[in-house]
């Protein structure tokens, strides 16, 4: 079995982490800025000496192209994303790009010509930290997300996302949508489970169903001092009662459900006055579409009581749905194939969190290659991996891209 240079893969990814680093030993390179445009043209840089071609879309999504033998076959693709959260790691989505390039500088130097394309791409605002929502490059990509609607979105100082492509001049005019062979990302799994397992390679199976809601609870604004107990409207022990009852009975209910609440506002808040309004979001996830739905519904039953004995005003919209995502069973098969081969440990897992990948395995076949990370540990400038590890699942993604070409040359 053929492996990749491990050293070489090693020694990028620290090179491609001085750019934006942080004193904590993380990485700020948020989308579009200044940082971001210095990683992405150190990528280029390298890219081209690996002898590929380097095209955009009107997005910015930038993709590497090293040329196959028959020039009508679809790319087969594989990437993640450069860009960082604002005090991020030096893996998340860094690893996929350069696992990427690590594939073709190893076709290179053994001489493997490709029936198919390869493409190497980095996605464009992955992160969601600078412009909201996260994974917007690769939803633009897929014409999920309308590409005028993306260009006009803004971040925190009025900057659109046209103004910063502008600038950093990262945009051309690959199609849109254009077709993929196929699809694979290489990722840090974010989370504790091949860590814990004692496990190697995660052969991720597909993405779990996410629905937000945003929650609105309204009482009587009232003085602190003045108002007896007994006719206050307060939203604000009312939302105190149903935190601590969706906390404490839903992932009992949902084995495999997450519920997260991120954030609690109260507008105009004042220490000596009960709000009139507290605002919370939630984030349900879970790996079964019709399991979600029923998580929500218990959510919205929970909230809806426990307003409703206090004398509360209940408001609940749905901000966004995102079904589960099955990989596809042709792409999974390559990967859990390589990891055989190669000897490696392994198991099925799910994505907790978002990836490119979620989006564009609706356009295309296409699955990902999880690596542990200490303790589980992302979005956070501790973030870390194990050299060995992240050459096994470099050594994967080239084997499961190798298999997959002999499968279409079969076929
Ligand atoms: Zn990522």
């Amino acid at each position: 079995m053929l492996k990749v240079n491990s050293e070489r893969l090693w020694n990028s990814l620290m090179e491609m982490a001085k750019i934006g680093a942080t004193a904590a030993g993380g990485n700020t390179r948020l989308a579009l800025s200044e940082e971001d445009k210095l990683g992405r043209e150190l990528f280029i840089q390298w890219c081209m000496d690996a002898g590929m071609s380097i095209h955009f879309d009107a997005i910015g999504n930038l993709f590497a192209r090293r040329e196959g033998e028959n020039p009508d076959a679809n790319p087969i693709v594989i990437g993640s994303h450069l860009d960082t959260q604002p005090k991020g790691g030096r893996f998340d989505g860094i690893y996929g790009v350069l696992a990427g390039l690590e594939v073709i500088r190893i076709l290179n130097e053994e001489n493997i010509t490709t029936e198919q394309p390869l493409e190497v791409v980095s996605w464009t605002n992955e992160e969601g930290a600078r412009f909201t929502p996260a994974m917007l490059g690769s939803a633009v990509f897929t014409k999920d997300l309308d590409l005028e609607k993306a260009l006009e979105i803004s971040d925190r100082d009025g900057i659109s996302i046209r103004q910063s492509l502008a600038s950093i001049g990262h945009v051309g005019s690959r199609a849109l949508a254009r077709t993929f062979n196929a699809y694979y990302e290489a990722h840090i799994e974010q989370g504790p489970i091949l860590e814990d397992q004692g496990i190697t390679i995660g052969v991720v199976t597909g993405g779990q169903a996410i629905c937000w809601l945003d929650i609105a609870v309204s009482g009587v604004a009232a003085h602190a001092g003045t108002t007896p107990m007994k006719s206050r409207v307060d939203p604000m022990f009312g939302v105190g009662e149903m935190l601590s009852s969706l906390d404490s009975t839903l992932c009992k209910k949902f084995s495999d459900g997450m519920i997260t609440v991120g954030q609690l506002d109260i507008p105009g808040s004042s220490r000596n006055t009960i709000p009139a309004l507290v605002n919370f979001t939630v984030d349900l996830r879970n790996p079964d579409d019709q399991l979600l739905a029923e998580m929500e519904a218990d959510v919205r039953r929970q909230l809806t009581d426990i307003a409703a004995a206090r004398g509360l005003t209940l408001r609940i919209d749905r901000h966004w749905l995102s079904p589960a995502t099955p990989f596809d069973t042709g792409c999974i098969s390559t990967v859990r194939t390589a990891v055989q081969e190669l000897g490696y440990s392994w198991q099925h897992i799910i994505s907790g969190a978002g990836h490119d990948a979620i989006n564009i395995a609706k356009h295309c076949p296409t699955t990902m290659v999880f690596i542990p990370c200490a303790g589980g540990i992302s979005h956070n400038e501790s973030e870390s991996a194990l050299p060995e590890h992240v050459a096994k699942g470099c050594d994967v993604l080239l084997n499961a891209v190798l298999l997959r070409i002999a499968q279409r040359n079969v076929a």
